[in-house]
């Protein structure tokens, strides 16, 4: 499907790996302009390179997303680099240790807040201000199946994931009538580094397979396709909204 997005500007953070990094590829091969954000300069410089290789368009960018002045340097980068800015994808996450809430430690709740939470915040408040400066834009947040059920052990970032749900929503009703969507998608189990740090710190690949209802894990390109539809003008009418992309998993 033709996405009508080509010479558009979008922003990708955690665009140098897994979920992010697909969908920095399908924006550039729609011929989107991506600014690659990332902790991890030397990742953020491959996939842009990959792109750049491909014919496409994409710019390596470091970012904290949980550190409020490198965000607000980052936007105001992207404004004057490439004249503004279209499109925005707030990816980047962290899993956290797995641990009962009652022995949690305060600063790894806080590690994970930061950066899950507060960093989709920090991103989202300066978007919406470069984008009303052009009357127009598209958001999506990357929540979770975390974002609408829980998983023991997880606490600080399942209420992360549920946070981002409901600062999507907010942020989405105030800004309907400015021109800008916003929505958010929840992966189910993707099969990212995230996961198999998940995996190696759980031992748990073969249960959480069995889990799957399509019996497998779900590939980075099945979230950047849906990612990508929202960001676009097919999805007009569609704001405000969480889209899971899980198999099935959220059904049970
Ligand atoms: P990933 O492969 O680990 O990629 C995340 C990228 O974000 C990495 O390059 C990471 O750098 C970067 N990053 C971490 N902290 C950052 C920060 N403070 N500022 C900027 N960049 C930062 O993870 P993924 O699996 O693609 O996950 C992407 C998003 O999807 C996350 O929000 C995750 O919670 C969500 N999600 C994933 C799954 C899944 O099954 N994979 C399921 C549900 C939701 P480092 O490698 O240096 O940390």
């Amino acid at each position: 499907m033709e996405l009508g997005l080509r010479d558009k500007v979008a922003v990708v953070t955690g665009g140098g790996s897994g979920i992010g990094a697909a969908i920095c590829h399908q924006l550039a091969r729609e011929g989107v302009h991506v600014v690659i954000a990332d902790i991890d300069m030397e990742a953020a410089a491959r996939i842009a390179e990959e792109i750049n290789l491909a014919g496409g368009k994409a710019l390596p960018v470091y970012v904290d997303v949980g550190n409020a002045e490198d965000v607000e340097r980052l936007m105001a980068y992207v404004t004057a680099q490439c004249g503004g800015l279209d499109l925005a994808v707030n990816n980047a996450g962290i899993h956290g240790m797995r641990n009962p809430t009652g022995t949690y430690p305060i600063e790894e709740w806080q590690r994970v807040i930061r950066v899950n939470l507060d960093g989709v915040f920090y991103c989202v408040k300066h978007q919406i201000n470069a984008m009303l400066e052009r009357g127009s834009g598209s958001i999506v947040n990357i929540s979770s199946i975390l974002g609408t059920v829980a998983l023991p052990l997880t606490s600080a970032y399942t209420a992360a994931k549920h946070g981002v749900v409901g600062l999507t929503k907010a942020a989405a009703i105030e800004y309907a009538r400015s021109g800008i969507r916003i929505n958010v998608v929840g992966p189910g189990w993707i099969d990212t580094p995230l996961v198999t740090d998940i995996q190696k710190a759980a031992s748990s690949s073969r249960r959480m397979d069995a889990l799957q209802p399509m019996g497998r894990r779900g590939k980075p390109e099945e979230v950047a396709a849906l990612v990508c539809f929202l960001l676009s003008e097919q999805a007009s009418f569609i704001t405000g909204s969480y889209h899971a992309v899980d198999g099935a998993y959220t059904s049970h």
